[in-house]
């Protein structure tokens, strides 16, 4: 496996894929090893939590730089990623025992009757690059809170990172076998998922992925959690404050140079503010600084790869093909590196691809609305449902628009975004299951109910 600088095209290190054989052993290993963490107090997981947020924040740097280096995220956004891994740590070190208490129920029965989540064993975790630390940690964060080990299969641009976060467990005295890193090719995994020893398979990540997946987990009668693909919409209502808005516009789309799940992808306007929004949306999004991702004034660095830098603008020709029109960008920068610049399409043909698929870089497609019901219909046509938000002067209206979403995560007046606090997830295509939260540890968890008369 090769770690490539998509800021360069460079070779950064080369990684040797596990044999059959040491998956093998990998399986052996994580199936010993959760008999013995399962029966661990939460105490105990709690300070090894714990520890793990401690070593992540002594290396905060060393793992930035190498987010940087594998898959091109902007210096400061990987900073800011490992800050965040370390609070999902600390949130579940602290929370872990309160949201898996036994649950009391029927209490005017004469029977005693309660739920107790037990955990199932050891489950597989299949990775994207995007976030190559923070997807992997909010998995691994409350599924080793829960007794549960865990096997990662992250994606192949990023083992780099894969080995690292492997590092940051065993060195936050996680005993082997807890978290282990296979290094191996997506084709392997349905030898994984069919293995016996393996309970439950969790994937973030395109929506083909996603399916493959679950077919084969499916076909095992295994659990799954589906974290894959979004076309989020941004709905700006007629009483939006547009200053804040725009802002918010171009950081909702251009966050991790445009390659987020939840990022906003459609952003449909009202036609009273649309002028208004789209001369100063074209403005702010140009003034973003795109750039060396290792520079710290950097906002918007290289795409991950070469070809998906490619896919990208082919979604983006076929759109303006299709008849919209190109206000910004449009076209891959004329350096070295996978870059592609701040691009903003309008009057964006519904069945076009920027309108129907996912657009994973920093491409904004503009649609003009004439009421609010219209813009719900619209928001709502996608064969996704990740996340979407309203913006508008009236939290009221906001709340109510809100709910008429068919996302898993609404927001009003604040982008998308994923916190420990609050459950995260979708529905249609962008799968099932959710992550973070209550929720989030009682995914891959026994709900036994035990009955005693
Ligand atoms: P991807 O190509 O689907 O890869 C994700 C992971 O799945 C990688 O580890 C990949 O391995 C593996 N994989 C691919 N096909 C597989 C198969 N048939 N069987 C088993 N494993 C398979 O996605 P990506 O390009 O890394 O990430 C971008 C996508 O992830 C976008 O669609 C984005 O929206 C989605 N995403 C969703 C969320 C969420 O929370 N909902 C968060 C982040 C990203 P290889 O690398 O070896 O192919």
């Amino acid at each position: 496996m090769e770690s490539i600088n998509p800021a360069t095209g460079e070779r950064i290190d080369s990684y040797e894929e596990h044999t059959e054989s040491e998956i093998d052993d990998a399986l052996d290993h994580a199936t010993e090893t959760f008999a013995e963490w399962r029966e661990t107090s939460f105490a105990h997981r709690r300070t090894l939590m714990e520890n793990a947020a401690d070593v992540l924040r002594e290396n905060e740097e060393q793992y930035a730089s190498l987010m940087t280096e594998e898959m091109g995220k902007p210096i400061e956004q990987a900073r800011s990623e490992i800050e965040k891994c370390a609070w999902v740590c600390e949130y579940y070190a602290e929370t872990a025992e309160e949201h898996l208490q036994d649950e009391v129920l029927g209490a005017e029965s004469d029977a005693h009757a309660f739920v107790s989540y037990e955990p199932l064993g050891p489950v597989l975790a299949v990775m994207p690059w995007n976030f190559p630390f923070w997807q992997v940690f909010r998995f691994a964060a409350p599924n080793l809170c829960a007794g549960n080990v865990g096997l990662l299969k992250h994606a192949s641009n990023v083992p780099g990172c894969a080995k690292a976060i492997e590092e940051v467990f065993r060195e936050a005295g996680f005993p082997e076998g807890a978290f282990t890193s296979l290094l191996a090719d997506s084709d392997e995994m349905n030898d994984v998922i069919d293995d016996e020893r393996v309970k439950a398979v969790t994937l973030t990540g395109s929506e083909p992925a996603g399916r493959a997946v679950a077919e084969r987990a499916g076909g095992n009668l295994k659990k799954t959690v589906l974290e894959l693909g979004g076309s989020d919409p941004f709905v700006v209502l007629d009483d939006a404050h547009l200053e804040e808005t725009v802002e918010k516009a171009a950081q909702g789309r251009l966050q991790n140079s445009g390659q987020s799940c939840i990022a906003a992808k459609r952003f449909i306007v009202h036609t009273d503010v649309y002028d208004e929004f789209v001369e100063r949306f074209v403005e702010e999004m140009e003034s973003w600084t795109v750039g060396d991702p290792g520079d710290e004034e950097t906002e918007v660095g290289p795409q991950a790869r070469e070809d998906l830098l490619e896919e990208l603008h082919e979604q983006v020709q076929d759109t303006v093909d299709a008849g919209a029109d190109c206000r910004l960008g449009g076209e891959p920068l004329d350096r070295e590196g996978a870059f592609y610049p701040p691009t903003v399409l309008v009057d964006v043909p519904e069945d076009s691809p920027a309108a129907t698929e996912e657009t994973f870089g920093p491409a904004a497609a503009v649609f003009e609305v004439d009421d609010e019901e219209e813009a719900l219909r619209l928001a709502n046509d996608s064969s996704f449902g990740l996340g979407a938000s309203v913006w508008t002067g009236d939290l009221e209206r906001g709340e109510r628009f809100a709910r008429g979403f068919e996302a898993g995560c609404c927001f009003v007046n604040e982008v998308v975004k994923s916190d420990p606090r609050v459950p995260f997830g979708g529905v249609k295509n962008s799968g099932y299951g959710r992550e973070l939260a209550a929720e989030g540890i009682r995914e891959f968890v026994n709900r036994k109910t035990v009955w005693v008369q």
